[in-house]
């Protein structure tokens, strides 16, 4: 910055030295200062001032995109640790298990039938991980290659609506499904489904006993507009400015008990900015999604 003012004042005086000479007499009084100096004084400003605007724009430029740059390191190395501890605990109850079955002696078939349960449900929250995880770098990095076509949302709602049901009955919860019989949209049915079916996963996991969900939808020309509320016990508002971030929880136990890690809303709001739609969550007596979804 210094320099460029300086190098700005070292041009008016290099300038206004070559052309004194020439126009010496005109300058005295100051009132009989000829046009062209005034325009050459206002010619090297300009330029000077330029000069100076350029170079801290490009100073400013650089410290952004040095700051990025360090920005997305960190969340590359914290994506990454948190991806390897995740795995690391369904792998070590998987091996946990395995070893006790085949090297203790006089196992029951009880136990051993214990054991093989586990097993498999950390081998299938193993999976369904991997699915997250997979899902997430797709829309990253292959958004252009998933197949989109007619979606009709309704129908993949009450699919859903029919896979929970018997979770919803056993949390005595009730899902009022609100949405009109005939929403289409273009878009990729694999990433909608995710959309709902985490919302709804989400709703019976955290809500709460007893508690209600309902969906519903209005139309505008370009989108669909759904609300999908829970009278559940809510988030508090800290949280929210980063539930939408990969690896997000709350109550890190409670929600890793249910089987969680952090990843549901995250699919959701990427499939829905993919699905050229926005996303707002509020939590007051409850928790209220407002998403859209182009048609
Ligand atoms: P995953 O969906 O990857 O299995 P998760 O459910 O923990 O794991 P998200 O779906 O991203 O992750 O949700 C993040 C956190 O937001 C949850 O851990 C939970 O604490 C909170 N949350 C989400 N939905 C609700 C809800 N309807 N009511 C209360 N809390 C919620
Ligand atoms: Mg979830």
């Amino acid at each position: 910055m210094f320099g460029s003012v300086m190098a700005v004042f070292v041009i008016y005086v290099v300038v206004f030295i070559l052309f004194e000479d020439y126009d010496r007499k005109r300058l005295e009084p100051f009132d009989e200062v000829s046009d062209w100096h005034l325009l050459l004084f206002s010619i090297v400003m300009m330029g000077g001032l330029g000069l100076i605007l350029y170079r801290y724009a490009r100073r400013m430029d650089e410290r952004i995109s040095r700051e990025q740059a360090a920005k997305e390191n960190r969340l590359r190395r914290e994506l990454t640790q948190n991806i390897s501890h995740e795995l690391k605990t369904p792998v070590a109850s998987i091996l946990g298990y395995a070893e006790t079955v085949l090297h203790t002696e006089g196992i029951s078939e009880q136990q051993r039938r214990q054991f093989a349960e586990r097993t498999l449900s950390q081998a299938q929250r193993l999976t369904a991980l991997l699915q997250d995880i997979s899902m997430l770098n797709r829309m990253d990095y292959a958004a252009d290659i998933l197949t989109k076509g007619r979606v009709n949302v309704s129908a993949l709602v009450a699919d859903i609506v029919e896979e929970t049901s018997l979770a919803f009955q056993e949390r005595h919860m009730k899902l009022y499904n609100q949405l009109p019989k005939d929403i289409v949209v273009r878009g990729n049915e694999q990433l909608i489904y995710s959309i709902f079916r985490n919302l709804t996963d989400n709703a019976v996991a955290y809500a709460g006993e007893g508690t209600m969900v309902e969906i519903s939808a209005t139309e505008d020309k370009t989108h669909w507009h759904f609300h999908f509320a829970d009278n559940g016990q809510g988030i508090p508002e800290e949280h929210l400015p980063r539930i939408f971030e990969r690896f997000y929880r709350i109550d890190k136990s409670r929600s890793r008990q249910m089987g969680g890690t952090g990843l549901g809303l995250a699919i959701v709001k990427n499939a829905i900015l993919l699905h050229d739609g926005t996303i707002t969550i509020h939590s007051e007596k409850g928790t209220q999604f407002d998403f859209t979804i182009a048609k």
